[in-house]
């Protein structure tokens, strides 16, 4: 079995330095060199898992194919290594704690004191190291979430110590910090950088490489200074300059040789390794910078102040604008303030919709005006889960007359008062604890726009919901026009209705969003994106005629 390369990427001085898109890139670079990567991310918080954290304070919640509910970091990893994380990937304290309690409880402690050294450092090195533990990987890029210097993150920085010392050549360190740029005296200056990386030396831990995130360029000089006082060789000082799109950083990184020194550090012969294949990367960039026209998409939800809770989503539709040679202009809309009186003033520059995933009640009239307008405009429009629910309850209330149609989600007091389009289905959740999380097969109808789209009859899409079509109906809604073009056979589930009578109208109970990477884009958003693209042309053509008329 070949020998696992464990490499840590720690951050110093702030937060929100983007650890997680240098993790993916160093991923991508050696990927692109051959070797089989996988990245990890160790979160120090004390929830067992991301799932029920507000989307306001930690962003979206990304869902693995194997159903764990994870930080918003796998969904960089796996757009740019275009394969799946699973749920040993993101690891929280809450979740070390847990699973150090539960063997306490099991008494396989045998009577000893539990203590955070050796007990937890040695449940943080065990989730590390499992994922080497196949012989499936070359390198394991772990991400220490937060910053250096945190109470937190001290037990994780622990492990990496002890990992060093038993792995040595086979473990790394890359510590990212920020090098601020001082506008009155025309200076950037590495103090933190160096009082950041005493802060590691201080817990024992000495970086290899260090990347500088900067806003200017990073003399040579300067460089050498940063190597002198922090123990690090000037080849080992990198810099990561801002960029108008986080997809520049890899190629940025292997312009600064980062896959380079990791792999002489770690004792590889670079003549007998090839360079990181990027062709297919930097024709992706090169499409999504140099495109011109603009693609006008709003995405209408409840979460929009932070731009982070529709991660995927804003990422998939940039993949999709790029494909379609479109830059995207996009709009996040709160739904909440939405209604049929102001939505043509707020919809109509809109060359397409997408209605977003969401919980609860709040928002949710707003998106019936959306998805009406939508629907009776013709607009092209994509719903993705709740946004799905919300379009079968649109339709029942205005297509089928049912004007109490509903989804129980609402109000599981009122549950007999409404008409329950959505309901939840305790048979499936019962199996898999409260939520449908992970992938479930689908059978696309041949025919219909999504069988299209996908050009196959079986796929596998990642879920994260509770509730679910009302089958009740399904007969109403199809005569009346709205199609249930993908079910899941096994679990009798309606996973995508579309409208035949408009051009792009379709609703998913799943999340295309987890699953489009930069070299595999999603189908159905390039099929939205090119339906928004269409629509922009014939509207224009509209308006043109209009004009004339005047
Ligand atoms: N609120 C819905 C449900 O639980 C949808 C959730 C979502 O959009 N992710 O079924």
């Amino acid at each position: 079995m070949k020998e696992t390369k464990y490499i840590f990427v720690t951050g110093g001085v702030t937060s929100s330095l983007g650890k997680g898109i240098i993790a993916a890139s160093l991923g991508k670079l050696l990927q692109a060199r051959g070797f089989k990567v996988t990245n990890q991310k160790l979160d120090p918080y004390i929830n067992i898992d991301p799932g029920t954290l507000n989307p306001y304070e930690h962003g979206e919640c990304y869902v693995t194919v194997d159903g764990h509910e994870a930080d918003l970091d796998l969904g960089h990893y796996e757009r740019f290594l275009n394969s799946p994380t699973r749920r040993a990937n993101n690891i929280t304290t809450g979740r070390i704690y847990q699973n150090v309690i539960n063997k306490e409880r099991r008494g396989d402690y045998l009577g000893k004191t539990v203590q955070i050294i050796p007990h937890i450092t040695d449940e943080i090195k065990r989730n590390i190291k499992l994922l080497g533990s196949k012989g499936e990987f070359d390198f394991v890029i772990t991400e220490i979430g937060g910053t250096v210097g945190d109470i937190e993150s001290l037990p994780y920085i622990e492990s990496v110590r002890q990992l060093r010392w038993e792995l040595g050549k086979n473990c790394l360190i890359v510590h990212l910090t920020y090098v601020p740029y001082l506008a009155a005296a025309k200076e950037l200056k590495t103090k933190p950088t160096q009082h950041s990386v005493k802060a590691l030396q201080e817990q024992g831990v000495q970086a290899d490489i260090l990347v500088l995130r900067t806003e200017h360029d990073i003399s040579i000089d300067m460089r050498k200074k940063v190597a002198l006082f922090c123990n690090v060789e000037t080849s080992a000082v990198m810099q990561s300059i801002d960029v108008p799109t986080i997809y520049r950083v890899p190629l940025n990184m292997q312009k600064e040789k980062l896959d380079e020194v990791v792999l002489t550090k770690m004792g590889f012969d670079l003549a007998k390794t090839p360079e990181a294949d990027m062709v297919k990367w930097i024709e992706f960039v090169e499409k999504l910078e140099n495109a011109k026209e603009e693609v006008h998409i709003g995405v209408v939800g409840k979460y929009v102040q932070l731009p982070d809770a529709y991660k995927s989503i804003i990422e998939s539709l940039i993949h999709a604008s790029a494909y379609n040679n479109k830059k995207l202009k996009l709009e996040l809309i709160l739904s909440d303030k939405l209604n049929d009186e102001n939505v043509e003033k707020k919809l109509h520059k809109l060359d397409g919709i997408i209605v977003a995933p969401g919980f609860g009640q709040r928002g949710m009239e707003g998106k019936f005006a959306a998805l009406k307008y939508a629907r009776e405009k013709d607009i092209p429009c994509l719903g993705i889960c709740m946004g799905m629910q919300t379009m079968t309850i649109e339709f029942a209330r205005n297509v089928l007359g049912l004007a109490d149609a509903n989804s129980t989600e609402i109000d599981p007091n009122t549950k007999n008062n409404v008409v329950d389009i959505m309901d939840e289905q305790k048979n499936i959740l019962d199996l898999g604890g409260s939520m449908r999380l992970g992938a479930y097969k689908c059978k696309l109808k041949k025919g219909s726009k999504v069988y299209d789209i996908y050009k196959k009859e079986n796929i596998s899409e990642r879920h994260r919901h509770r509730y679910e079509f009302n089958n009740t109906y399904k007969e109403d809604f199809e005569k009346a026009g709205m199609m249930c073009t993908g079910l899941n056979e096994e679990s009798n589930l309606v996973e995508i209705i579309e409208l035949k009578s408009n051009k792009w109208y379709i609703g998913v109970q799943f999340h295309p969003e987890y699953s489009s990477t930069v070299v595999n884009p999603h189908p159905l958003f390039i099929s939205f994106m090119k339906a928004a693209i269409e629509n922009q042309t014939s509207s224009s053509h509209k308006n043109q005629e209009q004009t004339v008329k005047i």
